[in-house]
């Protein structure tokens, strides 16, 4: 008979893990729960990996670039930024991990709007760290003095907004970072399907660093590529916290060659904002609130004349849905977006099923 196993650290046996959304077993879903991008990425991006795989598999025998070169050079030419000061990340959420090992612990707590991305408090919890939130009013503003005096050494503002889609004014966010002491991160995930982004901040205020993903707008999700641009000296501090080769080969050069298809890009993102346009006006005239949205996708309270909104309401909207095979997200843990259901915006075809799911539901 062994020993048991060991209790860990205790901040990492009082802390609970990340819930991710739901990725569905068997075919037939339309699923609009994780804000993944309905087509498929770059042709560039899969010539790129078939390269790599190409002579049997020759190149993947070595260990790739350590800090990631071919993409820090390709996001430096795409943002006119110096490549050092370019940190790759394995999908942006090892970038907020980094982030966060570098900059919180015990004694200097993270801060983040409420709400937002719930990743942030998992990974200040695996540091130690507190978290302080600075509420979103019901307006969808926030107030810049709040952040300013919280307390935390590093801010994390998502922008656009997950899961609300609505986005702050660069000016507004310039405003913060000259109010805030501490180190300002832009989590710009949906930011390829917004009017505006901070990607110039960090040239000219020295506490701002954007982060990137592959996720969203490049349609990358299973290969887990990101990027920050850091104001100078950041990224000497961030290498010494990351993962000694954070991307693999693959995710390397096909996050690079995504990058460069600027066309593809352009077209893509186009799809999703005019779908996008649709399922707001689809859902209003079945009297649905939608909160205007800058992400690939909208959080909308569903209400029709049997039902008004309410929490319940919202419970009733998600299970009529995936009883259909449709899959949102609800989050009920905030009252913003408790009665509400968050759809990722899909190709037209899902769109058309989506809001034909909703006319039987209101009507119903
Ligand atoms: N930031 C926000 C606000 C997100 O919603 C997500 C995706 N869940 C991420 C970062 C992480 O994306 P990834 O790790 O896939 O790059």
């Amino acid at each position: 008979m062994s020993a048991a196993l060991p209790e860990p650290n205790p901040h990492i046996a009082a802390m609970a893990a990340y819930t991710p959304g739901e990725q569905p077993q068997g075919s037939g879903w339309v699923k609009l729960n994780t804000n993944e991008n309905p087509y498929p990425p770059s042709p560039l991006a899969l010539a790129a990996i078939r390269a790599v795989v190409a002579a049997e598999g020759a190149a993947l025998r070595l260990y790739p670039s350590p800090d990631a070169s071919p993409l820090r050079e390709a996001a430096a030419q795409l943002h006119a930024f110096p490549a050092t000061d370019i940190l790759a990340g394995n999908g942006s959420d090892d970038l907020l991990n980094i982030l966060i090992r570098a900059y919180a612990g015990p004694g200097r707590p993270i801060g983040m709007l409420d709400p937002s991305y719930s990743l942030y408090p998992v990974l200040a919890a695996a540091q130690g760290a507190a978290v302080v939130k600075v509420p979103i009013h019901a307006d969808f503003s926030f107030d810049v003095a709040a952040v300013a005096k919280c307390g935390a050494a590093i801010f994390f503002l998502t922008n656009p907004n997950a899961p609300l889609g609505v986005s702050f004014a660069p000016v507004k966010v310039a405003e913060l970072a000259r109010a805030f002491p501490g180190l300002l991160v832009v989590d710009e995930a949906y930011a390829a399907f917004a009017d505006a982004d901070c990607a110039e901040l960090p040239k000219t205020h020295a506490n701002v660093v954007v982060t990137r993903t592959f996720s969203k707008g490049h349609a990358l999700a299973g290969l887990r590529a990101g990027y920050a641009l850091c104001p100078p000296g950041l990224a000497t501090i961030l290498h010494r916290v990351r993962d000694s080769y954070n991307l693999d080969r693959l995710a390397q050069v096909a996050a690079a060659a995504a990058l460069a298809d600027t066309g593809w890009l352009r077209e893509t993102v186009g799809k999703v904002r005019s779908e996008r346009v649709r399922l707001t006006s689809g859902l209003e005239a079945l009297g649905w609130t939608v909160v205007p949205s800058s992400g690939n996708f909208l959080l909308a309270t569903p209400a029709s004349a049997q039902r008004s909104a309410s929490p319940a309401t919202g419970e009733h909207a998600y299970a009529f849905f995936r009883e259909r095979k449709i899959l949102v997200r609800r989050f009920p843990n905030h009252p913003l977006t408790a009665s509400a259901l968050r759809i990722t915006v899909g190709t037209a075809a899902e769109m058309d099923a989506f809001l034909a799911a909703a006319q039987a539901w209101s009507e119903g």
